[in-house]
C-alpha cells in the first residue's frame, strides 16, 4: 500500500500514461500504477546503485520487469526515445533539485512533480519552460505537509501569490492547504518576536512583517 503522499502523486497520473518515475527509490509508484492496471509502462530511474538495486528487486519479486524498465542513470537520461513516455513523475526531493533535473533534460508533454520544498522554486521553473499548471493537491502525512503539482506543456501568467501559494490550491483552498499557511504564520510571528526583542535587523523585521501580511491577507484572516 502507499504513503498518503505517494498515494496523492499517483492519484495523478493518467489512465494508459506512459511514465517516467525519476528518483524511484524502491520504485513503489509504479509497480502500484501497474498492479492497479492504472499503466502498463513504466521507466523507473535512479541515480544512485543502493535505491537502483532496491528497484530492481521490487520489480523482479512482483514479476514486472516486462513492464517496468529499471535504469541506473542521472535524471531524465533514464528515458529511451522508444519508451514513448509521455509523463515525467518527480517525487520527494527538495524542488531546486527537481527543477536542475528537469533543466538538464528532453522536455515531456506531462509532469507530475512532489516537491518536499521549494514548491515556489518548482512554478516558477515551470511558467519559465512553458508548462501550464493544471491541478494541484496537498495532504499531511506526519508533521510534514506535501503538495503535488501537475503540468501541461502550455502557457501561463502567474502573479506572485499564484506562485507562493499555488494557482490551483489558492482557488481550492482545501483545508490542509490552509493550516500550512496559518502554521506559517505563526511561525514567522515568533521570529518576528525574537528579531523585534533583538532591536536589529530592521531589513529582517521588515521582510518578516509584510510576509506574514501577505499571507493573512490571502487566508483572509
Ligand atoms: N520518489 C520516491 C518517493 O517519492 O518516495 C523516492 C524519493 S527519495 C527521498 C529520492 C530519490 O531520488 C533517492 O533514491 C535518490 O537516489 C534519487 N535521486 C536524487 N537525485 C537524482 C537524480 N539526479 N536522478 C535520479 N535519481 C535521483
Amino acid at each position: 500500500k502507499l504513503s498518503k503522499r505517494l498515494a496523492a502523486v499517483a492519484n495523478m497520473v493518467d489512465q494508459n500514461a506512459r511514465i517516467a518515475d525519476i528518483g524511484s527509490d524502491h520504485a513503489y509508484l509504479p509497480t502500484n500504477l501497474v498492479l492497479n492496471k492504472k499503466i502498463t509502462f513504466a521507466v523507473a530511474g535512479e541515480v544512485v546503485e543502493g535505491p537502483f538495486q532496491n528497484a530492481q528487486h521490487e520489480i523482479v519479486n512482483q514479476q514486472l520487469t516486462d513492464r517496468i524498465k529499471v535504469r541506473l542513470a542521472d535524471g531524465l537520461a533514464a528515458i529511451k526515445k522508444e519508451d514513448n513516455v509521455d509523463t515525467v513523475v518527480i517525487a520527494g526531493m527538495g524542488g531546486l533539485l527537481i527543477s536542475k533535473i528537469l533543466d538538464e533534460g528532453n522536455r515531456f508533454p506531462n509532469l507530475i512533480l512532489q516537491p518536499n520544498t521549494d514548491e515556489m522554486a518548482v512554478r516558477i521553473w515551470l511558467q519559465a519552460h512553458n508548462y501550464k499548471i493544471i491541478k494541484e493537491d496537498i495532504v499531511a502525512e506526519g508533521q510534514h505537509t506535501y503538495e503535488i503539482i501537475q503540468a501541461h506543456t502550455g502557457k501561463m501568467m502567474l502573479n506572485r501569490q499564484q506562485l507562493k501559494f499555488g494557482p490551483d490550491l489558492l482557488k481550492k483552498r482545501p483545508e490542509i492547504w490552509r493550516q500550512k499557511w496559518q502554521h506559517e504564520i505563526m511561525r514567522k510571528k515568533k521570529v518576528l518576536k525574537f528579531l523585534q526583542k533583538a532591536k536589529k535587523q530592521q531589513e529582517r523585521i521588515l521582510e518578516t512583517s509584510q510576509e506574514i501580511n501577505l499571507i493573512e491577507e490571502v487566508l483572509g484572516c
